[in-house]
């Protein structure tokens, strides 16, 4: 395992308080680094003298990074923000006010924001506390020496690495972060795009609902203007009978045939859906009544001579239509009332047929 998976190690995962974890492990790496930088600018006279203070900071720096594989993120969130502090406050004494230590109080900040999913008030607070705390340590250590005087190179030296460590910091949580909010966004826009499909179509058949059918018409009534929009409402004859001879399974395989023989003749302007059970309503729109008639008879046509495969068996079955114009007087419920009663009219004429 590599080092870059090793501080990714979970990054995946749905669950975003990762992405905080991930980033506190680099935080803790880049200010060990940048700590031993200052150190080794410093030299070994600065060394002699804190010693103890060094050694208890890198011990602590490689224990809470380790801390981070088995804590909580809120625990190791807290602990990241008190060792900041911590290293700010001891160590300014010793590298000197302009080694640029405090600017890590910005780090703190940010995470105050981005670290975790608080309440926001709770992060004004947090981040109200640290600018008290930001004033404290002006008031303290403002323009402090450092513990042992070096040259002017050195402290400029200091300096950029301090910031370097800061601004690479912040980058990292500003993309961290960033890249986290688009991810979940376009997981999101895919989730209802995914909802939305669900909530338009039927199961079984993939045809549209009846649902999206209703609302689909209604869209076509308040936008076509003058241009005539038909209705045809189609049903399964002695449907009843198919599920009896051949069991509902196989019934629903021929309503899946008859929905695809629909789609396959009902191309031009026509939109297809289950309105329920074994019926069906297509719409045709820019299309008058005897235009759809002629298609909705080939429909009748085809399904008629054409019989269903399924399992073994052939089975034949017709349909009965009724076909309705739409008058601009009405709404689109009685349009559909409308194809729905000549719909039973040719039930009760004998069937396979297309009443207009
Ligand atoms: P008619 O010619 O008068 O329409 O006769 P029919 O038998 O088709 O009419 P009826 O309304 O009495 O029966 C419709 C049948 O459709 C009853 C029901 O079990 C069946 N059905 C409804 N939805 C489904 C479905 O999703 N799958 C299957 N397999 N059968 C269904
Ligand atoms: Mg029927
Ligand atoms: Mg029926």
């Amino acid at each position: 395992m590599n080092i870059l998976s090793l501080i990714n190690q979970d990054v995946k995962a749905e669950n975003e308080t990762k992405k905080v974890m991930v980033a506190l492990r680099v935080m803790y790496i880049t200010v060990f680094i940048a700590f031993a930088i200052d150190l080794l600018l410093t030299g070994p006279v600065l060394w002699s003298k804190c010693a103890i203070k060094i050694i208890t900071f890198l011990i602590t720096n490689i224990i809470l990074l380790v801390s981070t594989y088995y804590s909580r993120t809120r625990t190791a969130y807290a602990l990241f923000m008190l060792f900041l502090y911590f290293y700010i406050i001891n160590f300014i004494p010793v590298f000197g006010w302009s080694a640029g230590l405090q600017n890590y109080f910005i780090i703190i900040l940010m995470l105050c924001f981005f670290g975790s999913y608080g309440k926001s008030v709770y992060k004004f607070i947090a981040s109200g506390f640290v600018l008290v705390i930001r004033i404290i340590i002006i008031m303290l250590f403002g323009k402090m020496d450092s513990l042992v005087a070096h040259s002017l190179l050195i402290d400029k030296l200091l300096q950029i690495v301090n910031i370097s460590a800061v601004f690479l910091a912040i980058i990292y949580i500003s993309y961290v972060f960033s890249k986290s909010e688009k991810e979940s966004e376009e997981k999101l826009m895919k989730y209802n795009d995914q909802l939305k499909r669900e909530a338009n179509t039927d199961r079984l058949t993939g045809l549209y609902n009846r649902r999206r059918a209703l609302e689909y018409l209604e869209e076509m009534i308040e936008t076509q203007g003058d241009s005539p929009i038909s209705v045809a409402m189609g049903d399964i004859d002695f449907f009843k009978r198919v599920n009896d001879t051949y069991g509902h399974d196989i019934g629903d395989e021929v309503l899946k045939s008859v929905a695809s023989i629909m789609k396959r003749v009902c191309t031009e302007n026509a939109f297809v859906a289950r309105w329920g059970g074994e019926e069906f309503l297509i719409i045709f729109t820019d299309c008058n009544g005897d235009k759809a008639f002629a298609t909705v008879e080939d429909l009748r046509r085809e399904i008629q001579h054409n019989s269903i495969k399924v399992a073994d068996n052939e089975i034949k079955i017709t349909m009965t239509f009724g076909l309705s114009e739409y008058d601009f007087d009405k709404n689109a419920q009685a349009a559909i009332k409308e194809a729905d009663e000549r719909l039973y009219q040719g039930k009760a004429n004998g069937r396979n047929q297309v009443v207009y």
